[in-house]
């Protein structure tokens, strides 16, 4: 009878919900082991400066390989590591294991680098965090304008955004950019509310560069406001060398994607950094 068959399908789908949770709670427990055992590592982009031809600095991208499940993208576990409350130890990690680095590449005399970090919106409301950011400059002996923070538009809404810790952050030097801007619901807000030092214009915008007058139009619109306001502009996902001169001649400071570089692990941005150096004697 239907009915029965309406069980069945109900077994089928609650088998397949278990399994689902089952999955899922056995992904926690190894990101949740990966992260105690500092087993994530970092993938560093350079971005060029399009005045010098330069990389300027490195945005540091997380990277997490387990034998059984693979590579996992960070758009997962990141959320993932939100979720089941390791995001501080994450970022900890992140940040001392990258700033770390910086320092390195500038003791081998491969120049002064700024590196920017992806902090999850929460972490500005965390008490912990400004403490945080203070141990992580004194324990690595980072130029604290060096270190720049990548936030989102979000933390310009509701609850962040009169929140003392931005003009904390402002006090102590570190360096604050946008990322992904435009794609939000709160883009002006951010503007608005935050004292930003750079604009990351996102892909979404990039893409349509060579095909769509209106986008740039838009992004030429960006650069000029982002320059009023004293910010510099970095555009995010560059695949095309037409990108590069559409962006020169809008004015466009620093450009970051596949077609210079992929995120890489820190031996090749040494070899490259190195090649820039021997380039410039
Ligand atoms: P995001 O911060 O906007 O980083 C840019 C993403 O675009 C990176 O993806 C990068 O690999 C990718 N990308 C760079 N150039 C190109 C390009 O030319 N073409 C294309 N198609 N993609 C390009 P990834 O590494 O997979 O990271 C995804 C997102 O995960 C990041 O977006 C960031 O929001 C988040 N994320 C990564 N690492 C961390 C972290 O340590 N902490 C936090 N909170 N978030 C992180
Ligand atoms: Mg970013
Ligand atoms: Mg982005
Ligand atoms: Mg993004």
């Amino acid at each position: 009878t239907a009915k029965d068959h309406g069980k069945n399908q109900y077994a089928f789908y609650s088998k397949a919900l278990t399994k689902q949770a089952e999955y899922r709670l056995k992904v926690e427990q190894y990101l949740r082991e990966a992260i105690e055992n500092q087993s994530l590592s970092l993938a560093y982009q350079p971005q060029i400066e399009l005045r010098t031809g330069l990389c300027v600095g490195v945005e540091a991208l997380s990277r997490w390989y387990h034998p059984e499940l693979g590579q996992v993208s960070p758009i997962d576990f990141i959320s993932t590591a939100e979720r089941i409350g390791m995001i501080q130890p994450l970022t900890e990690l992140v940040l001392k294991t990258a700033c770390t680095q910086a320092v390195n590449w500038q003791l081998q005399g491969l120049g002064s680098m700024r590196v920017a970090i992806n902090i999850s919106p929460n972490h500005f409301l965390d008490p912990d965090f400004i403490p945080l950011i203070k141990r992580v400059i004194t324990d690595t002996d980072i130029q604290a304008s060096n270190l720049e923070l990548e936030v989102i538009e979000t933390v310009a809404q509701t609850e962040h955004k009169n929140l003392p810790v931005f003009a904390e952050l402002k006090e102590l030097g570190v360096l604050l950019a946008i990322d992904d801007f435009g794609t939000g619901y709160s883009s002006f807000a951010s503007l608005k509310h935050l004292k930003l030092d750079c604009i990351k214009i996102d892909k979404y915008f990039i893409d349509d560069l060579l095909t769509d007058n209106k986008t740039q139009l838009l992004v030429g619109s960006i650069i000029e406001m982002a320059h009023n306001l004293g910010c510099s502009v970095i555009a995010e996902g560059i695949e095309a060398l037409g990108q590069v001169e559409i962006l020169k001649r809008l004015g466009c400071d620093i450009v970051q994607g596949y077609l210079f570089c992929e995120p890489s692990s820190p031996d090749s941005i040494t070899a490259l950094l190195r090649n820039e150096c021997d380039h410039n004697l």
